[in-house]
This record gives structure tokens, C-alpha cells and sequence, in this order.
């Protein structure tokens, strides 16, 4: 029998010419529900395989926060791939230690390990936790998350995340995780047990539809992992990295957290997570948690540009500014919108919540007119633009989006 030669694309055809959403259907399991094909970004700006020219709000999901193709960016990546693109973690390799170093900064002196996902840095998280917990609390492993968080698609991130329909599926999930609701202290309170040992919070819940945490909330629930000899984890893959006005958001509300998890914009679109530990949960030995490519040279050299770029530009300034002149303008819609039922969100994560199931509505509309935005359930319109977003593009997105509710 002849050897099947794997092929990509005839020569003869031009991207535009394959039917990708046919070809998808055929290769590559059923997972996503998603017929735009994207070829190619610069800026705030993306272009799909027509040639057609969308304002992108979304940023790969909360990813592209220096926004597509950042010269700096990627230089980083052409000039670290022409060194060395991949070593392992048996041998150092300078970029880990320089982001490293820019993390310890940035977060007032947490050391970082390095993964590739969000989900695995929840999961670095937790098993930090529960070996605190075998050390300082009689072999305590059980995790307080939040009603509406979401963590991640690993069982024990799925475990971890407050909404049913991510976990149903996958029953029996690993033991040791409970949810209670957001912003209430006093149930976290009475959910704490001696078999407790971490409390999970996003300060910022992002996937639920972008709730911040009152202050009293965040501040107590310190009070209490202090009180009680609990870890308290901040989970910013979404509302970190600048994204919230400052460059975590739990810096919003003067605490920090024993651990915090990092993903999406931290290295400007390629794959990376962080787990961060400040000195008391920063207790991980050789031996005890690992991975092959997390922290790569080519990761760690996307994520050194992303956060110099950043903090060198003032990005995280320039975030809370556009974020209050994005919310400023969503309120002016929901004034005249009677669909719209309340607006959320901190600097560039935003949100408003609709009268009727309608987001999807919304969003095909406003995809037709050019403009990508996403959502957080049925009733929840969200946006996560890049950090570069200026106020003209604020104002044809806000013109969009007009335009798409006007027609719904
Ligand atoms: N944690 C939070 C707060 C998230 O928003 C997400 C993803 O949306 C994750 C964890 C999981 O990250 P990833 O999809 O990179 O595994």
C-alpha cells in the first residue's frame, strides 16, 4: 500500500481559494463553533482570509495586549529563534531568569515558575497550596473558588470553576474543591474547615462576565487566610498584565495575594502562564513540579518585550485612561438602549449585561460591520481590546456597536 504523503495546501490554490471551514469540519475534532478564518493582524486590526478588515476588542481573548504583529514583539521572537528556541528546563536560559526578574518586580517580590497555559499555572497554584498544607496545616488540601469563576479546562481547573456547565460532563472531578458565592465573605467563612487550605478568587472575574470584587470583599478574605494560616490565590490570567489599570488588579485593592496565576498577555499572543509565590508559599523544591517547554526561551524572550514594551510605553496607564473613556461611552449607549441592563468593568475589561439572550445577535452584527467582540454567556456582551487602543478606535467601535443594536 502506498505511504500517505501528509500535504498541506495544493500550490495551486491561494488560501482564499480553500474552503477552510470545510477542511476543519473534515480534520479537526468538533471543539470550537467558529466559521471566520483570520489570516493575518497589525495593530488593533485583523484581516480574514477575504481580506476583510475587522477592529479587534477581543485580542485573543484578553491575549494581544500589545496588539498583532508588535514590532517589538516580534523582533524578540525572530532574534531569540535565530539563538535558541528551545533547551529545556534541565539548563537555565536567560530569558526566564529576565522575565523572572520583571515579574519579581512588578509584583513586589514574588518569584515565578513558568508553564505554558493558564490552566497549568491554576494547576501549579493548587499543588503549591496543598503541599503548604501538608507542611503547615495536618495534610489540609481542600480549595474555597468562587460561584461564576472559571479557571481553566484541566479536571482539577474544571473542579475548581464555579459554573455547572463546565463541569457536568466530567463527573467525578478530582476531590477537594467547593464553590461559594462571589463577593461574600462570610461564606467563605463558614465554608473554611480544618481540612481548608486556599482560598481561589479572580479580583476580577473575567469568563463569569467581568464582576470586580468589592474592596471590603478582597481585604477581608486576606484578613481571613491570615487569621486562619490559608493561602490565598489571585487567579489574573485575564484581568492581569495591565489590563484592569494596573498591572495586577488586585493591586486595585492594596493587598497581595500568597500566590497569583498569570496567562494570556503575558508574552503579547504566545503561548505562556506564570505562577508567582511571595516568600511565605514560595516553598517548591527540585523535584516537586516541573515542565518541558513551559518558561522556552521563545515564550520568556514574547514576554520580556510584552512587559518592557508595557511598563517602558505606560501602557498600564494608558489602559485605565482608554478603559474609562470606553466605559464612559457603553454607559452612553446603555442610556439609550433599553436592551442594555447595566455596564461593568475596569479599565479594558468591560462589559454589559442585556435584557434578553441576545449577545450572539449583537455580535454576528457587529462582526458584519467590522468589529470583533465577544461575550460571557447569552445575556453578557464583553470587551477586551489591546492596551494600545486609542480613542478614535474607541469611538468607530462605540459607532459599531450603535449601528449593530440599533438593527438587532
Ligand atoms: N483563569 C482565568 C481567570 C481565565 O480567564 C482563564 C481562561 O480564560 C484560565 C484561567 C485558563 O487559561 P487557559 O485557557 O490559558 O488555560
Amino acid at each position: 500500500m502506498a505511504a500517505t504523503r501528509p500535504t498541506t495546501a495544493s500550490s495551486a490554490q491561494t488560501s482564499a481559494q480553500r474552503d477552510w471551514v470545510a477542511l476543519e469540519n473534515k480534520y479537526y475534532q468538533h471543539t470550537f463553533k467558529r466559521s471566520l478564518v483570520m489570516e493575518r493582524g497589525e495593530g488593533v486590526r485583523v484581516w480574514d482570509a477575504n481580506g476583510k478588515v475587522y477592529l479587534d476588542l477581543v485580542a485573543g481573548i484578553a491575549t494581544n495586549v500589545l496588539g498583532h504583529a508588535h514590532p517589538n514583539v516580534v523582533r524578540a521572537i525572530k532574534e531569540q529563534a535565530d539563538k535558541l528556541i528551545h533547551v529545556s528546563n534541565l539548563y537555565i536560559n536567560e530569558r526566564q531568569v529576565e522575565l523572572a526578574e520583571q515579574l519579581y518586580n512588578v509584583s513586589g517580590g514574588m518569584r515565578s515558575f513558568f508553564s505554558n497555559s493558564g490552566a497549568e499555572a491554576v494547576e501549579g497554584a493548587i499543588k503549591l497550596a496543598r503541599k503548604f498544607g501538608r507542611q503547615n496545616r495536618g495534610g489540609a488540601f481542600h480549595v474555597i473558588s468562587m460561584d461564576r469563576s472559571f479557571h481553566g479546562r484541566t479536571l482539577a481547573t474544571t473542579a475548581a470553576t464555579g459554573q455547572q456547565k463546565y463541569q457536568d460532563t466530567w463527573l467525578p472531578l478530582p476531590e477537594g474543591f467547593m464553590q461559594v458565592p462571589f463577593n461574600d465573605l462570610d461564606a467563605v467563612k463558614a465554608a473554611t474547615t480544618d481540612k481548608t487550605i486556599a482560598v481561589l478568587v479572580e479580583a476580577v472575574q473575567g469568563e463569569g462576565g467581568i464582576f470586580p470584587a468589592s474592596p471590603d470583599y478582597l481585604q477581608g478574605l486576606r484578613r481571613w487566610c491570615d487569621e486562619q494560616n490559608l493561602i490565598l490565590i489571585c487567579d489574573e490570567v485575564q484581568a492581569g498584565v495591565g489590563r484592569t489599570g494596573r498591572f495586577f488588579s488586585w493591586q486595585h485593592y492594596g493587598i497581595t495575594p500568597d500566590i497569583t496565576t498569570m496567562a494570556k498577555g503575558l508574552a503579547g499572543g504566545v503561548p505562556i502562564g506564570a505562577m508567582l509565590a511571595a516568600p511565605r508559599a514560595d516553598i517548591f523544591e527540585p523535584g516537586d513540579h516541573g515542565t518541558t517547554f513551559g518558561g522556552n526561551p521563545i515564550a520568556c524572550a514574547a514576554g520580556v518585550a510584552t512587559v518592557t514594551t508595557i511598563v517602558g510605553e505606560h501602557l498600564v496607564e494608558h489602559a485605565a485612561e482608554m478603559g474609562d473613556f470606553l466605559g464612559g461611552k457603553i454607559d452612553e449607549l446603555a442610556a439609550r438602549y433599553a436592551i442594555i441592563t447595566g455596564t461593568r468593568g475596569m479599565g479594558l475589561m468591560r462589559a454589559f449585561e442585556l435584557a434578553e439572550p441576545r449577545a450572539q445577535d449583537i455580535m454576528d452584527r457587529a462582526m458584519e460591520r467590522g468589529l470583533l467582540i465577544t461575550n460571557a454567556g447569552p445575556t453578557t456582551i464583553r470587551m477586551v481590546p489591546p492596551l494600545i487602543l486609542q480613542r478614535d478606535e474607541v469611538d468607530e467601535a462605540i459607532a459599531s456597536l450603535d449601528a449593530s443594536l440599533a438593527a438587532l
